[in-house]
């Protein structure tokens, strides 16, 4: 009886109200985020420019430019790398939307590469065949927090004169070597999005330690303005421009969780490795792995089910689901991150971003396809993943991680009350 799975009628492994909230709010951010509203510049003001220095001299980067996404931030990248229409960019099969898209907002092509099964990330081994000589940039995904092999990826970049943008959206605080993410690329982007390890609602932030970059980025980030908001600005419109500019509350609000972020990393690092050792021998689970070298940030914690030996290799995404739903009902809280593989997205498979069929049909561009059958490491890891996020950071403490490998190891333990 104790036994007996929640989806079917059993008692629940994890009470109700286990789970505390993401972000913990406290008198810091209120007192930050008051003074900012009590100020009287709510555009780009001085908690932006604030903002920008302290995270550079947390990460250890010379410039940043605070955005209202992470997106903003990537698609600053682009263009920080001199992508011109069709110039084509490296991309792993497997990431957010954006890490692709903004690429296409630049008018280039994403170009997909497979992904390494046990990383996650972008498969160093597959780069070389999809490089071509329109490749300008690879797109470096420290996938859920895990830092992609850059000694390898910058060894290639050299070789083929490429620049490389590190999409840390996921990946603060996370190291390769000892060196902290966002400093190992040519530029990079972080999310402060409501679910990131910083949070500020929105936001993000370009980084870069190179001068000529910063400007580039800088040009696109304000109405293609070549001056800062903070000098004295002539309003003209040197180049194409966006508004990706950041505002005084919300930079308020990301100063002040700046401040708790190396105590969220470290008590998130102590529940993940918790939960792995709580997990360590439920069968048929695939275990995220922090290779020699590598500081992974934990922040998505993805199991893959190992549906063969389940038996559930032909319908694998439709098993996982039912797995998932079980642990749900047992108060075990994951998701399933992504649904698709990045080629099959409909934008790719339809090759019409802006109408017309462009960026691909512009002159030039040379033409590429996006078979959904050519990533098949990314698919079989896009069918049988599910990760954990809130559960294991602050404020939760480890015992909330026991609490939900409890859950899996109930359900792992009785799966075959899903039935066939
Ligand atoms: C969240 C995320 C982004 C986009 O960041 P936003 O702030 O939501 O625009 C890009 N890439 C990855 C890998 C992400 O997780």
């Amino acid at each position: 009886m104790r036994n007996k799975l929640a989806i079917n009628g059993g008692p629940k492994a994890v009470p109700d109200g286990t789970v505390k909230r993401w972000p913990p709010i406290d008198d810091v951010d209120r007192r930050m985020v008051l003074a900012s509203l009590e100020g009287d510049n709510h555009a780009f003001g001085p908690n932006c420019v604030a903002f920008e220095q302290e995270f550079a001299a947390w990460n250890g980067n010379r410039y940043a430019i605070t955005t209202n996404s992470g997106t903003a931030a990537l698609h600053m990248a682009v263009v920080a790398c001199d992508c011109q229409a069709g110039d084509e960019v490296l991309v792993p099969a497997y990431s957010w939307s954006s890490s692709a898209t903004c690429v296409l907002h630049h008018n280039c092509i994403p170009v997909f590469v497979d992904i390494d099964f046990d990383t996650m990330n972008m498969d160093v081994e597959k780069i070389e065949d999809a490089i071509t000589p329109r490749t300008k940039a690879i797109m470096a995904v420290h996938l859920h927090g895990l830092p992609m092999d850059m000694g390898r990826v910058m060894e290639i970049a050299e070789d083929h004169d490429l620049k490389v943008i590190e999409d840390a959206c996921q990946a603060h605080g996370a190291r390769y070597k000892g060196r902290k993410v966002g400093t190992l690329g040519h530029c990079a982007a972080f999310s402060f999005n409501q679910n990131k390890v910083l949070c500020s609602g929105e936001g993000g932030m370009f980084v870069t330690d190179d001068e000529e970059m910063l400007a580039k980025a800088k040009q696109l980030w304000s109405f293609g303005e070549t001056r800062s908001p903070v000098e004295s600005r002539d309003y003209h419109a040197y180049a194409l421009g966006w508004m990706y500019r950041n505002n005084d509350l919300t930079a308020a609000f990301g100063r002040a969780q700046l401040r708790k972020l190396d105590r969220y990393l470290s008590e998130q690092r102590r529940n993940a490795l918790r939960l792995a050792e709580c997990l360590e021998d439920v069968p048929n689970l695939i275990l995220p792995q922090e290779p020699h070298g590598y500081d992974h940030n934990w922040y998505n914690y993805t199991i893959r089910f190992d549906v063969e030996a389940l038996g559930h290799r032909h319908d694998a995404a439709a098993f996982r689901k039912r797995i998932v739903k079980a642990l749900t009902a047992e108060g075990v809280e994951t998701g399933i991150w992504q649904s698709f593989i990045l080629p099959a997205m409909t934008v790719f498979q339809a090759r019409n971003g802006y109408g017309r069929g462009c960026p691909w049909g512009c002159p030039h561009a040379r033409p590429v396809a996006y078979d959904v059958h050519a990533y098949p490491v990314a698919q079989r890891h896009c069918d049988t993943h599910t990760g954990m996020t809130t559960p294991l950071r602050s404020p939760n403490g480890p015992e909330v991680a026991e609490l939900m490998a409890e859950g899996i190891r109930k359900v792992m333990e009785n799966i075959d009350q899903l039935g066939p």
